[in-house]
């Protein structure tokens, strides 16, 4: 146990203070206190002595400098079992400080105010991290109270061990400081930062527990604000798996701003998505596409959902809607069932960074933003692509830069027809893709491919000549370009590089 004889008090905010600043005077501990907070507990009738006369130096530079004195320092900091430590305060006429109390300038408040850039710098504790930071290291002799959250703690614990501490306390209060003053310079490193991976770092303070994982005996957690991309106007909790199908609808859908569009998501791949002059349309083209698969799916669109589009939405089983906004009668239909999730986008604006943890850490990536349009075709074949076949080619290739690799995705202009998703070769994910086309009843005839990577084999253009497939989009770039390419040419289909590859894991 450890008595409390002296405190050091440097508090921006003064409220809550009172009840404490009690206790100590009951307890004869001698206070040292700052300016303003020394006419404060003048004002509560307490006997403070100023920094400035313990240092016989001023607060100067507008308050930038006020306790940063070998004198404060000193008193905090030198060890009490120390002979040439204490020998060194009786030289220097440094006093004990046993307490120190501080509530930092509120810089994560300025920050969110808007304030200047010049009045948020100003808001840089200094002096008050440091006294902190000090008092934290010589937990061994001093308490440290970093947080006014802290005060009702402190008072409590001084009631009950008459003006004493123990080493317990303490530590426990230097463990809290050193989150406080960790936290408080991550703000300031978020704030001159300003790019995107302090999102994520924002985003660790904010957890949601969800029901369980990807599967009911794993259990999860969501971090981060989903309010501020999304107001839930109907429906329960979204979990885990929809969480990431969500996340993969409204990366797709962002690739889709002028005409009505539509996706269906499945497990992150689309099963269908469809371009249309109205959503309904685009909804029941998308549908088309593979209603098997659309079953207990994640649908998003990026025009608002009328009544029309709604009765045809009502029709089938699917867990989460996203769309910019519903229509006051499409909502009530919608609403008709009780659990599926319904959710207004109110913000389009996401992350430019991806992270995800593998191993014993975490990988970051800058978002895969680059689409490709027209003007990024190279024709390399003899055969050029016609306008039409330009257009599904634009299309299948927005669809399969957001479908597992490896892909190959079939369309035709303004439908995705069908795509083999996350196979262990191209080859694979074309066989795939044929025969899921042909199930639904689809000719192949005339449509285009797209593949998230280059032909390495021209055993992809083979397949795709032989049911019927026009054009062909790829990044191109493999040593053994030039037998596809020849393949195409004998067989009178275009292809198009584009030198970009979408691979997605
Ligand atoms: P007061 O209102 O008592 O004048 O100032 C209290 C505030 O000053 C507290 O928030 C404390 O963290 C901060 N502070 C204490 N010493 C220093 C210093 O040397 N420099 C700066 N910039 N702030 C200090």
């Amino acid at each position: 146990m450890k008595k409390i004889k002296s405190a050091l008090i440097s508090v921006y905010y003064k409220d809550k203070l009172e009840p404490l600043v009690a206790l100590l005077k009951q307890y004869n501990v001698q206070l040292y206190s700052t300016g303003g907070t020394q006419t404060f507990l003048e004002g509560q009738g307490a006997q403070v002595t100023a920094v400035e006369d313990l240092t016989q130096y001023p607060a100067i530079f507008g308050g930038r400098v006020k306790t940063l004195h070998p004198k404060v320092f000193g008193g905090i900091l030198h060890r009490r079992d120390h002979e040439t430590d204490l020998a060194e305060t009786e030289r220097y006429e440094i006093p004990a400080i046993d307490l120190v109390i501080v509530d930092l300038y509120p810089f994560e408040e300025t920050v969110a105010s808007g304030a200047s850039e010049e009045d948020t710098i100003e808001k840089i504790d200094i002096g008050g991290i440091s006294l902190i930071r000090a008092a934290a290291k010589n937990f061994k002799d001093v308490l440290v109270v970093s947080s006014r959250e802290q005060y009702t703690e402190v008072a409590e614990l001084l009631t009950q061990k008459e003006g004493a501490t123990d080493l317990e306390d303490r530590k426990r209060f230097a463990a809290k400081a050193f989150d406080i003053s960790s936290h408080y310079d991550t703000h300031i490193f978020n704030y001159l930062n300003a790019g995107e991976t302090p999102v994520f770092k924002a985003s660790l303070r904010q957890r949601t527990p969800l029901r369980y994982g990807e599967n009911p005996h794993q259990q999860g957690a969501f971090y981060g604000d989903l309010t501020a991309l999304f107001d839930q106007l109907h429906g329960k909790q979204l979990s885990y798996n929809n969480l990431v199908d969500v996340d993969a609808a409204v990366n797709l859908i962002s690739e889709f701003t002028d005409e009505p569009a539509v996706a269906i998501i499945k497990h992150t791949n689309a099963c269908g998505v469809a371009v249309a002059p109205t959503i309904e349309q685009a909804y029941l083209n998308a549908l088309a596409c593979d209603p098997v698969s659309a079953f207990g799916g994640v649908i998003v669109a990026n025009k608002p959902i009328d009544k029309a589009t709604a009765e045809e939405l009502h029709k089938l089983f699917f867990e989460v809607l996203i769309a910019p906004e519903f229509e006051p009668e499409a909502l009530t239909v919608l609403q008709g069932k009780k659990n599926r999730i319904l959710l207004r986008r109110k913000n389009m604006a996401l992350p430019e960074k991806q992270i995800k943890t593998l191993l014993n850490g975490i990988i970051e990536q800058d978002k895969d933003l680059k689409t490709e349009t027209e003007a990024d075709f190279k024709v390399v074949t003899k055969r050029a692509t016609t306008p039409e076949e330009n257009q599904a080619l634009v299309f299948a290739a927005k669809v399969c830069k957001h479908t597992k690799s490896n892909t190959i995705v079939l369309a035709r202009a303004n439908q995705l027809l069908a795509s083999g998703v996350g196979q262990t070769s191209r080859v694979d994910a074309l066989r795939q893709a044929i025969e899921k086309a042909e199930s639904f009843g689809f000719s192949l005839n005339g449509a285009v491919m797209a593949s998230d990577a280059f032909f390495p084999f021209p055993d992809c253009v083979e397949i795709a000549s032989k049911v019927g497939i026009a054009a062909v989009v790829q990044p191109g770039g493999s040593v053994k370009d030039q037998d596809s390419i020849d393949y195409c040419d004998s067989q009178n289909m275009a292809m198009v590089f584009t030198g970009v590859r979408h691979f997605l894991h």
